[in-house]
């Protein structure tokens, strides 16, 4: 039977401390020992189940950890404070001095500064490259590199990653494959196509409900368990641990993640048809017109759709500034980063959340200074949405 992660989730049972239909929560940063001897051994790592000090485990973070190896299908999953807090630690559980990585040249500008500007401190170089092509992927591999790493689907252009390809690539050259499935919750699965470790940040479509910062490492039991190291891992040690109570309310919203990304989808399908229709410069990877397209579809979940991020190019940053603030004033969406809210959120990612590539590379890699990147939301009446999106573009001459 076909992988299907929303069952995953849906199989698992949860009971609090007094039978509640909910975990109990763990509000305690400390956990006592009924003898010396189990601490000692809990140091040296000896002991399951046994809880130390928080920013090692606790239970709620243990729980929200099971449900999100059970969306990924992996053997685990470590919760950290957020997507960069997953990312870094998966960088520096892997990387050492004089090391390199293979990474998509489309990736989140965190990330991206990450490895541009943070990662040569330790002598750790990057080769960025268009990993949609599969050459050049593996012409970049030199005998330091440690990992190749991608998006499933990348931001802000949308490009869509072959999994089985780069995975049979890493697994040639005998390196992990790490992706980022931010973008893509329950349409891919990347571990089912061959990535070794999967990353989220869990503030975007599975918490929901932008109220919250969080992330992710989903992989083997064994890569989870060295990130967690009190000696050597860099999840422990570079500290970046959820709270309790977050991991218990991003839990919550984990429910209906199902539910909403349909949503997301059909009304993000329903748009990029419709704009493309009318003649508009249109990203989406439900899009025939998508160069990702049929890469995406042999790789997907169909039920859950192709997600709710896409781009339009209005030509000119002054077009799309305009056009975003009229949206914003006729409460069509949020002019704000982020993705995955109930609401359309929109942002022009050449100056926010992609400016930190510097403009040549921008050019280089087709990032326009008219591009907005559109989170759609969870509207009611989509096709009232898009009527009143049509009005908006007609009174500022982006459509006649
Ligand atoms: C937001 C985002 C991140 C970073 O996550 P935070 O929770 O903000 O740290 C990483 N990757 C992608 C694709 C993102 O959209």
């Amino acid at each position: 039977m076909k992988f299907n992660p929303a069952d995953a989730i849906q199989d698992l049972q949860y009971f609090g401390e007094f039978g509640g239909v909910n975990p109990s929560i763990s509000d305690s940063s400390t956990y006592t020992f009924l003898s010396a001897k189990t601490m000692f051994d809990t140091f040296e790592g000896n002991t399951e189940g046994c809880y130390l000090y928080s920013r090692h485990s606790s239970p709620s973070n243990l729980y929200l950890g099971e449900a999100l190896a059970a969306l990924e299908g992996t053997e685990t999953a470590n919760v950290t404070a957020s997507g960069m807090g997953a990312i870094t630690a998966v960088i520096m559980q892997l990387c050492n001095t004089n090391d390199h990585i293979v990474s998509s040249r489309t990736i989140y500008g965190g990330t991206y500064a990450f490895m541009k500007n943070f990662l040569p401190k330790f002598n750790i170089s990057t080769s960025f490259v268009d990993t949609t092509n599969l050459e050049i992927v593996e012409a970049a591999i030199t005998e330091n590199t440690k990992m190749i790493y991608c998006e499933t689907i990348s931001n802000p252009l949308l490009e869509i990653a072959d999994i089985k390809g780069l995975a049979a690539i890493a697994k040639k050259h005998n390196i992990p494959l790490v992706v980022d499935n931010t973008f893509s919750p329950l349409t891919v699965a990347p571990t089912k196509l061959g990535a070794d470790i999967v990353i989220h940040s869990l503030t975007k479509f599975i918490n929901g409900s932008s109220d919250a910062v969080g992330g992710v490492v989903c992989g083997s039991a064994d890569f989870c368990l060295s990130l967690k190291d009190v000696n050597d891992g860099a999840g422990m040690l570079l500290g970046s641990t959820m709270d309790s109570l977050r991991a218990a309310s991003i839990l919550k919203n984990m429910r209906t993640l199902h539910i909403r990304i349909k949503k997301h989808s059909d009304n993000a399908l329903y748009l990029a048809e419709s704009f493309e229709k009318d003649g508009l410069k249109v990203v989406y990877p439900g899009l025939k017109s998508h160069t990702g397209h049929e890469v995406i579809k042999a790789q997907m979940n169909e039920e859950y759709g192709f997600g709710g991020m896409l781009t339009i190019d209005v030509g000119s940053i002054d077009k799309a500034n305009a056009f975003m603030e009229k949206m914003q004033e006729n409460n069509l969406g949020y002019l704000a980063v982020s993705l995955g809210f109930y609401k359309t959120l929109f942002s022009a990612p050449g100056s926010s959340t992609s400016s930190e590539i510097p403009l040549e590379e921008q050019k280089e890699m087709g990032l326009s200074n008219g591009l907005i990147r559109f989170s759609i939301g969870l509207d009611n009446d989509i096709k009232r949405t898009y009527e009143m999106m049509k009005t908006c573009m007609k009174e500022l001459e982006i459509l006649n």
